[in-house]
């Protein structure tokens, strides 16, 4: 009988794209994906450390897991327990010593390493139980692996499992640009960018299992500068026009990019490759230029606004999110209102907006002037404010609109399926359920803040490029 597991994930993308090659490795060895903890045999946390109470978190939720964990060996069984992810890579003997229950503690670079730490750990697991048995005392049994292994973990994972006409396709890790706010240099290591071959054939198996749309992730995803088939390195323009030679591949989008990165091959790719997405996700962060400079950004606002505008030029439909931090350390009302003159000038269709966390280790951690917690509450609402008229002003501007759909979900109600827009918009629609996986042209009857309606037109291959809204 295969064995239960259970990945529980925090955080962005990238971990729930760790989260299914964690299972995809273990599925050889006999684990198969479970729903929840309580009858598992393994449980993964895999975990973010990006804001505060990270650490926490996966605190609270060890001591859950450990309860199970007795009542599982109450009853005969047992449960083992493992940390993945930033937390595991930045906190790892620091959990070992706090939760010593906790069997496997593994950073991101270490995944394909799983199987053997598994085997490892049930066998120190069977001697614990031994030793238990015996009345003596169990021997600690925490296996640690957080590694930056000088072998890249990519050519050690296997083909990823797909289900469903969207899929996440990793082709770069790792950041060497240090944000002073950021831990993510820390915890995923440097940069590394996958070869094309892998990456063009990783996509083809994945469209061949019936994927429409492929994200391709990375955490400076157009810093990627793989080796091509011709020896040369390839930037994320030329892979995206690889990757549109696919046949059946209707959609690629790519997340998360930085503006320092953004070359002039890829703003031509977003006017010669109708399969590349016409909605961008470019952070900024912030719109006063004091402020980048002092989170070690390496462009100004303005450079950032002329950015946009070369991509608008090369593709008029095209829309954006962002992220932002509001309350970095010294950042004055004057700074906060550059960055509020700079929503309003790009003008957004989403975005995420976070509070100033100070990250032990990173540089602004340590900065004078830190910012009152309920500045950056005020600020924080300000911002959200403006972005959600912006989003709803965008979502309403859609109505009356084609657009082009990625029905890749089942509704609440029989009858109902969702999809996504061509700008991320959840989309709702009745529909028969043989429709599910395809790409339906839908006219946009109503809008909410959140979400669209549509109707169906026709379920075709995609339109050539797809129309904006606003
Ligand atoms: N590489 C991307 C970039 O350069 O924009 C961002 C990746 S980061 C994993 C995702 C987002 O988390 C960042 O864009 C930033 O807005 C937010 N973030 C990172 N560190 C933070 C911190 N210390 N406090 C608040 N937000 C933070
Ligand atoms: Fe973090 Fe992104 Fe800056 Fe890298 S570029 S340090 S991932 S915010």
């Amino acid at each position: 009988m295969k064995k239960q597991l259970y990945i529980k994930t925090y955080g962005c993308q990238m971990n729930v794209y760790d989260s299914g090659r964690m299972a995809d490795v273990l599925a050889p060895i006999g684990y198969a994906p479970a729903e929840a903890p309580d009858g598992a045999d393994m449980v993964i946390l895999n975990t973010c450390h990006i804001r505060e109470k990270a650490a926490e978190k996966v605190f609270s939720e060890l001591g859950r897991l450990r309860n199970l964990k007795e009542e599982k060996r109450a009853a005969g069984g047992d449960l083992l327990i493992a940390v993945a992810g930033c937390v595991a890579q930045a906190e790892g003997e620091e959990i070992l010593a706090r939760a010593p229950y906790v069997d496997i503690v593994l950073g991101p670079q270490a995944y394909h390493k799983l199987p053997e730490m598994v085997a490892q750990a049930e066998r120190a697991a069977a001697q614990a139980a031994t030793a238990r048995a015996n009345g003596k005392p169990a021997p600690g049994q925490g296996i640690l692996n957080t590694d930056f292994p000088a072998e890249p973990k990519f050519d050690h994972l296997p083909a990823p499992s797909v289900s469903g006409p969207s899929a996440f396709l990793s082709i770069q890790e790792g950041c060497d640009k240090f944000c002073t706010f950021c831990v993510v240099p820390y915890t995923r290591g440097a940069e590394y960018s996958r070869g094309v071959a892998a990456i063009v054939a990783e996509a083809r198996q994945m469209v061949a299992a019936g994927v429409r749309e492929i994200t391709l992730l990375g955490q400076n995803v157009n810093a990627f500068h793989g080796e091509g088939p011709d020896g040369r390195e390839w930037g994320l323009g030329a892979l995206c026009r690889a990757l549109a030679e696919i046949d059946g591949l209707a959609r690629i989008r790519y997340t998360t990019s930085h503006p320092r990165d953004v070359d002039d091959d890829l703003i031509a790719a977003h006017r010669d490759v109708p399969a590349l997405s016409p909605f961008i996700h470019l952070p900024v962060q912030s719109g006063s230029d004091r402020i980048l400079r002092a989170m070690n950004r390496g462009h100004t606002a303005d450079d950032y606004r002329r950015i946009i505008d070369r991509l608008k030029t090369a593709r008029d439909d095209l829309a954006l999110s962002s992220d932002f931090i509001v309350g970095f350390p010294g950042e004055t009302d004057a700074d906060f209102a550059a960055t509020l003159k700079l929503v309003e000038d790009v003008g957004y269709v989403q975005a995420y907006s976070f509070k100033y966390s100070p990250r032990p280790g990173t540089p602004a951690a340590g900065m004078a002037n830190q910012v009152p917690e309920a500045v950056k509450d005020e600020r924080l609402a300000a911002l959200q404010a403006l972005l959600q008229t912006q989003q709803v002003a965008f979502n309403q501007a859609c109505v009356g609109r084609e657009m082009d759909v990625l029905l890749d979900r089942e509704g609440r109600q029989a009858g109902q399926l969702l999809g996504r827009s061509p700008y991320m918009q959840p989309v709702h629609m009745e529909a028969p359920a043989a429709l599910f996986g395809a790409l339906a042209r839908l006219r946009i009857v109503s809008a909410g803040p959140n979400s669209l309606r549509g109707e169906l037109i026709a379920a075709h291959p995609p339109q050539p490029k797809e129309r904006a809204c606003a």
